[in-house]
């Protein structure tokens, strides 16, 4: 006959393991510096979600606006069918302020988007994953819209991503 499992063990060893000032420190420390983790734009343009790849063919690029060779702003006007156009400020970036060279070119880049689906659904993910910052979001998780946290760039973010691909800025 097979012994019945000792639950006890299992919650007594949680607590040797984790005491309550552990947990609090753990709760408490500064997240890892990630500042010169990421993704180069090649990997970026991958993470597009399929909706929005199919979507991004409403959108246009207005106007560019080169800061640095490591920030590049965006307008961009979507025109759906049936509905009024659109426009949308982004910021595409390199990850780190020193880096001199090509957007296309960096290891880590960056964007922020002005739009709700990067609002509600991505930034955060997005920042978890060293690919955005909380600017236009609360920084609260994403439990409706996006719960598994998965990262992506939103159509805007794309057609931008396409366009320095190209242009090789
Ligand atoms: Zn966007």
């Amino acid at each position: 006959m097979l012994k019945p499992i000792k639950h006890t063990i299992k919650s007594s060893i949680r607590k040797q393991d984790f005491p309550k000032s552990f947990r609090k420190r753990v709760l408490a420390a500064p997240l890892p510096n990630y500042k010169f983790k990421g993704f180069p734009i090649t990997l970026l343009l991958k993470k597009v979600w399929a909706t929005q790849l199919r979507t991004s063919k409403f959108v246009n690029i207005a106007k560019v606006d080169i800061v640095n060779n490591h920030e590049i702003n965006f307008t961009t006007v979507t025109r759906e069918p049936g509905g009024k156009p659109r426009l949308h400020r982004l910021r595409v970036y390199s990850s780190d302020p020193n880096y001199e060279g090509r957007l296309v070119d960096c290891k880590s880049v960056r964007y922020e988007c002005d739009c709700e689906d990067h609002k509600y659904r991505k930034e955060v993910a997005d920042t978890m994953n060293n690919i955005s910052n909380i600017k236009y979001s609360n920084g609260n998780m994403p439990l409706q819209t996006n719960p598994s946290l998965i990262p992506g760039i939103c159509k805007h973010a794309f057609k931008a991503m396409m366009y320095i691909y190209q242009h090789k800025l």
